[in-house]
């Protein structure tokens, strides 16, 4: 039976960057997918934007952490050479009727701490889409777009320098049989048992 500090239960970007983390904080982590491989889940179906943290409710956990995520992750784009794009997004009304919920996102985005939001006319926004149709805009120069894939080879990577061990086509059972490529787990501590693939 293998032991472990820590097993991480899915290899899409969340279960690769916590596992990032602990490893470099030198914890011993193991990572099981039920998959073949990293990321063939969610995390290689979405649409690859970097939010800016517009939409989420003020003060809430998801609006702090995509604000302070969208910095981090662009640092570690750059560091990393991660393919990505610092696009922004043009947030547009298109009815006189909208232009007061055009003005409350933008109060919200700055609750939020995205204070970088500019008024657009609907001239210069046409100017920077020429398909677009509004009466008025504003630019979000935070948003973005990332390869999510070279993102989470960049995460794995990290397994080269630490105690991370990974395991394909191992899902994760609480009364799974531990033979099979698949784990058992115990009530005191999570102990990993696998004996198939690997990527
Ligand atoms: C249509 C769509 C568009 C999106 N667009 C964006 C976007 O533009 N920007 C953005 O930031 N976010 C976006 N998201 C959200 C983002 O994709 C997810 O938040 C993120 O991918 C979740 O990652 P995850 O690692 O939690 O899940 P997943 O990528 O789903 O990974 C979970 C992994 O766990 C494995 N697994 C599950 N159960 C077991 C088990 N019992 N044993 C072993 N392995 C198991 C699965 O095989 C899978 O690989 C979008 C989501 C959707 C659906």
């Amino acid at each position: 039976m293998e032991r472990v500090d820590a097993v991480i239960v899915g290899a899409g970007v969340v279960g690769l960057a916590v596992a990032r983390a602990l490893a470099l904080a030198g914890r011993e982590v193991i990572v099981l997918d039920a998959a073949d491989g990293i990321g063939t889940e969610t995390s290689s179906r979405n649409s690859e934007v970097i939010h800016a943290g517009i939409y989420y409710p003020p003060g809430s956990l998801k609006a702090r952490l995509c604000v302070a995520g969208k910095l981090a992750l662009y640092a570690y784009c750059a560091e990393r050479g991660i393919p990505h794009a610092r696009c922004g997004k043009l947030l547009v009304a298109t009815e006189e009727n909208q232009l007061p919920k055009l003005e409350a996102i933008k109060a919200q985005a700055e609750a939020n701490g995205v204070t970088d939001l500019r008024r657009l006319s609907a001239g210069k926004a046409r100017s920077m889409e020429p398909a677009l149709r509004c009466i008025a805009a504003y630019l979000s120069p935070s948003t973005g777009i990332i390869d999510s894939h070279a993102f989470m080879l960049a995460l794995q990577a990290m397994r080269r320098r630490t105690a991370w061990r990974s395991r394909s086509r191992a899902r994760w059972s609480a009364a799974a049989s531990a033979t099979t490529g698949s784990c058992s787990r115990s009530a005191a501590s999570s102990r990993c048992r696998c004996s198939r693939g690997r990527w």
